[in-house]
Formats: C-alpha cells, structure tokens, sequence
C-alpha cells in the first residue's frame, strides 16, 4: 500500500497513542541541556534524562517524530549523503519509548504489529530479517516463539573486533545500557549488498528501518552489568527509509518529500538530470541548513555554527558543480516550506529569516568559491600519478578560500582521489601554534573548539575518547 510522508508520520503516533502512549512534539535540533551533544541526532535525546532517572514525566509511555542532524562529532553521516540510498544530514526519527513500563515482548510486538499489520504498514515479512545482540536469548526468542519469524530471518549480531556493536547499545563506559534489536527491509536483488550480518552488509539492498534498544542494566565503572530495577525502551524508525519502502522507490531521495525538492534545486541549478546526485546533495542540505538556522543556528567558524557553514558550503559547490555560480541555495526554502511547513510551521514563520541567513553564507563564499576551484584543479594537475591531495593544499583552501577540509575531501572523492589528512591536521597545528593574529575570520583559531570534526570538537572530547557514548549520542547502536 502506498503511504505518503505525512501519513506515515501520522500513521505512527496514532498506533502508538492509541496504545496508551503520549504523543510529544519534536524538540530543537540544538539539545537543550546538553552542551556535550553537538544536535540532537535520535529521539531519545529529549528524554535522556527521564532514562537516567533524573526527570520525571506524568507518563510512562511517548512516541515522537524527532528532526534529527547527523553530521558532526562521531554521528556523521554528512560523507554518506550523495553516496547511499539512505543516508541524510537532517531526518525525521519515529519513537515510542517506555520509562519504566513495557519492555522486550511489548516492544518487540508493536514493531511488528506496525510493520507487517494489514491496516498499518502491511509490508510482507518475506522482505523482513531481524536482528539481536548475540547473548540476547531473551529477544530471539520473542521473535522466533512469539512473532514467528523464522530462524533463517533472525541474526544474531556480536561485537565488532574493535568493540562495540550494533546490537548493544550504551550510554556510555557507566550508565544505562543494553541490548538492541533491528528490522530490515530487503529492496531486492538487483540491489548489491548483503544481509545483516554478511560481509557486505553495509551496501543498500538490506536497510535497517527500525532499531529498537533494550535498555536493561547499569554499568558500573568496573564494567560490570547491573540489571535496571525498570528496564526501559528507546526506539528510532527512519520516516524517510521507511517512507521509500511505502512507495515502492529504493532511495530515500525518491520519496514524495524529496522529489519537489530536487525539481526546484533542478530549476535553480538549470540542471537535466534529476538523478544526479549533486540535486539530492542540494536537497539533503536545504533541509537540515533550514531547520538548524530555524533553531537558533548561525554560520560560525567553531562549533554548532561551523558544521552549518560546512553543509551551506558544500551544497554550493554542488551547484557550482552544475554550472550555477550565482546564490540559489536560499531560494529552495520556499520549496521546503511548502513540502514540510505543515508539520513545521516555524519553517513558516522563520523563512525570511533562513533566507536571508543562507543568501548572506552565498554571497560570502562565491567570492572565494572560483578562485579556490581554480587552485584545486591545478593542484590535482600537479598530482602526475598521485592519488593524494596534499595537506598543505588542502590548509591552503581552508585558509584562503574558506573550504572546509571536507568540502576538499568530496570534490577530491569524485576524482577518484583522497586527501591528505594528518598533513592538514599539521598544517593547522602549526597555525595554531604560531599564528597570534586573529584568522582572517576574525576569530581566534587557538581557542578551544577545532574547526573540522576529524579533529574532534572539543565538546566532544572525553566522550568520544570513551569511545561508547556513541550510544546516547546518537541514542542508538
Ligand atoms: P545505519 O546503520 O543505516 O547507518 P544506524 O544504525 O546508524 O543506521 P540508528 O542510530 O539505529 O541508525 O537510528 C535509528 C533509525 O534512524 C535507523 O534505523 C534508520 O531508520 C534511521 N536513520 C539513522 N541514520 C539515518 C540517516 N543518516 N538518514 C536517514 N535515516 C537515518
Ligand atoms: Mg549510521
Ligand atoms: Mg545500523
Ligand atoms: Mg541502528
């Protein structure tokens, strides 16, 4: 059955309120009590501390559709977009969670009763396999006794060989933790890629829908695993994979939401080719670029601001790439608006606002924009037989011409060429180092926060170096 957007999203909350949940609006893509968390990348992060137990709801059970912005810190997908089917910078998470309340058997059930059930999803379980953590007894069993799903369709998922896994899920090196168990959907096999669990898992015929995570024990520091007194539920369905599955298309960029996006960057680009990818890079970041200025989010050289700038920056590349080399960006807000200001009125009320924000971010790079291709393409001459773009080209870029060391790294990846990182990272540090002056961005490139994630931001700095909190960051795996 075809479903659009609009009615999935809808579709999800009224199964879930009528299943005794409260439906709770997104919140802000910048946390609001959370200065670690760069933007809210899953819909746990709202109620992360109801989990932890220090807040407390008048409900027990919630379902939300969460915006949500992956692409900075250890939660980037911003390098994924152009390249798979299923991957954004800015999407939309369906939640249900449990505080206390049901667990496994519930959660599990509802998934499957949305997934497969006649009058909601209906999609036939021979496209479906699960996955489980592989100590968890407990859920391949629900799914195999209870649900009925064969063995053969469920996988049970270990620990990766530099650790962690993407069935277990935690908070961090203490805290709340546990298993999570994940449904994908099979696009066929005209698509490469494998089954969960094969080698070649990570290509785009199987595509994981729906995570759901077991929140089951506390760690402690000794990394031991204490049952919760209340084991809870957390979980995250994408609206657009789960959308493109309703609408029989296999990318995410196919789906109704996105097919007006791409004809209107089309139409700004003076493009043909409405599969190109550079319009679904356009589209992707004409989405999370509006939504971040809408919550508060300005182009800056550190931080939140700077991730912004890098995905402005990169969108107009794309469209310099298809031959527009006059400020465009900002006109697809309109066309957002239209596609998505219904269910985001601020898309309506801030859109002069966006506007102008993006319009201004344009002027401000075309200057530089050209003459930094220029230099690029001459340096790429220069590489003879070399497949590397050296460090001090891509600093020069950076520091010259304002593109951000990923930009580089994309045009350099269509090339068919990579750049060189550790020779950048140098090339910073010794700017870093020696320079007093304020950058030519008038803000202090000593100060605390880096300017490219590979660097981490320093927000981030101890969690990442914990390596776990992968998990409550991006709530998921
Ligand atoms: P993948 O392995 O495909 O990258 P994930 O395991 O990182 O996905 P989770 O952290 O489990 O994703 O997030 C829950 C759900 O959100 C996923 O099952 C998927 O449907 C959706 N999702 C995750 N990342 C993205 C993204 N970048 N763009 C669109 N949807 C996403
Ligand atoms: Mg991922
Ligand atoms: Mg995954
Ligand atoms: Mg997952």
């Amino acid at each position: 059955k075809r479903l659009s957007s609009a009615d999935l999203r809808a579709l999800f909350l009224s199964f879930f309120r009528e299943r005794g949940h409260q439906v709770v609006a997104s919140s802000s893509l910048v946390p609001g009590n959370d200065p670690t968390l760069l933007f809210t990348n899953a819909g746990m992060v709202q109620f992360k501390d109801v989990f932890l137990g220090k807040d407390k709801r008048s409900y027990s059970r919630a379902a939300s559709s969460q915006r949500c912005v992956r692409a900075g810190g250890k939660h980037n997908d911003l390098e994924n977009v152009g390249y798979t089917a299923r991957h954004h910078t800015f999407f939309e998470m369906l939640g249900n969670f449990s505080f206390g309340d049901y667990f496994k058997r519930d959660a599990i059930r509802f998934a499957w009763d949305f997934v497969t059930g006649k009058q909601y999803l209906g999609i036939d379980p021979q496209r479906l396999m699960v996955t489980v953590y592989h100590t968890d007894d407990e859920a391949y069993d629900i799914w195999l006794k209870d649900v009925g799903v064969p063995a053969d369709r469920i996988v049970r998922i270990g620990d990766k060989p530099g650790g962690g896994s993407d069935n277990f899920w935690q908070m961090g090196e203490t805290g709340p933790c546990g298993p999570c168990s994940e449904i994908f959907y099979d696009h066929g096999a005209h698509i490469p890629g494998g089954p969960p669990g094969s080698p070649d898992a990570d290509g785009d015929r199987w595509i994981e829908i729906w995570n759901l995570v077991f929140m089951q024990f506390d760690r402690s520091e000794e990394g031991k695993l204490t049952p919760l007194p209340k084991p809870s539920v957390d979980t995250g369905m994408g609206l657009e994979r789960t959308a493109a599955v309703m609408q029989g298309v296999h990318s995410n960029y196919e789906i109704d939401m996105f097919v007006n996006l791409i004809k209107a960057a089309a139409a700004a680009t003076n493009s043909k080719d409405l599969s190109s990818s550079s319009l679904r890079v356009i589209a992707d970041h004409i989405r999370a670029c509006s939504f971040l200025v809408a919550d508060g989010v300005f182009p800056s050289n550190e931080g939140r601001g700077y991730v912004l700038r890098r995905i402005i920056r990169r969108a107009i590349r794309h469209g310099y790439k298809l031959g527009q080399t006059q400020p465009f960006f900002y006109t697809l807000v309109a066309a957002l608006e239209k596609e998505m200001g219904e269910a985001y009125p601020e898309l309506r009320t801030q859109r002069a606002q966006i506007e102008r924000v993006l319009k201004q971010e344009e002027e401000r790079f075309a200057e530089t924009l050209s003459q930094g291709m220029v230099l690029l393409d001459q340096a790429i001459a220069r590489l003879g037989g070399k497949k590397e773009i050296p460090g001090e080209t891509v600093f020069r870029l950076y520091d010259t011409f304002g593109f951000p060391s990923d930009l580089t790294a994309d045009i350099a990846r269509e090339r068919g060429l990579t750049i060189d990182e550790p020779g950048f990272e140098q090339a910073m540090q010794v700017q870093r180092d020696t320079s007093k002056a304020a950058s030519k961005f008038g803000v202090d490139l000593r100060a605390g926060v880096s300017l490219d994630d590979k660097t981490n931001f320093s927000g981030y700095a101890n969690l990442v170096d914990a390596g776990t909190v992968v998990a409550l960051l991006r709530g998921k795996e």
